[in-house]
């Protein structure tokens, strides 16, 4: 499953070259090529999703697997002092390349890394309406 024009169907294919890390049959793993902080890297699988919508469980599954080996390597590798996993989907969220992938951010101390929001305030009832509708959707 690969998609015409697609940037990272190329990278993941190797016809594109990438600094990488790991490669299996089912994914890539490569520095991003503007990294946030040192050590940030993309975990990509090699069938194109287009974001989490598109993809099935068992990609998510397996590709979360990897993420946790990948995770605990790079800590080693880099001293990071913790790591920010991120995985934007669609545009409004800052999606910028629409093929599946997850961040993996290593962090430290005064380093420029922002993933952030304004903290609201919560409506219980409203939340346990919402809570009933979403288990009944899955
Ligand atoms: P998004 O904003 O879609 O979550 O993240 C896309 C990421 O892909 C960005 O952090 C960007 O730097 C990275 N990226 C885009 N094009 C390339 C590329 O050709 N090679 C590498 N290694 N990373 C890329
Ligand atoms: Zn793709």
């Amino acid at each position: 499953m690969r998609k015409d024009d697609c940037i990272f169907c190329k990278i993941a294919a190797g016809e594109i070259p990438s600094t990488t890390i790991y490669e299996d049959d089912l994914h890539r793993v490569f520095f991003d090529i503007a990294p946030g902080s040192e050590g940030h890297c993309l975990i990509v699988p090699k069938n194109h999703y287009d974001d989490i919508f598109d993809m099935d469980e068992k990609a998510g599954a397996d590709l979360f697997a990897l993420a946790t080996k990948v995770a605990k390597a790079l800590k080693e590798v880099t001293g990071c002092e913790g790591m920010n996993i991120v995985q934007n989907n669609g545009s409004i969220a800052g999606q910028t390349v629409f093929h599946f992938h997850m961040h993996l951010i290593p962090r430290y101390t005064g380093d420029t890394v922002n993933v952030g929001w304004v903290p609201g305030e919560a409506d219980m009832d409203k939340l346990s309406e919402m809570a009933d509708k979403v288990r009944k959707a899955m």
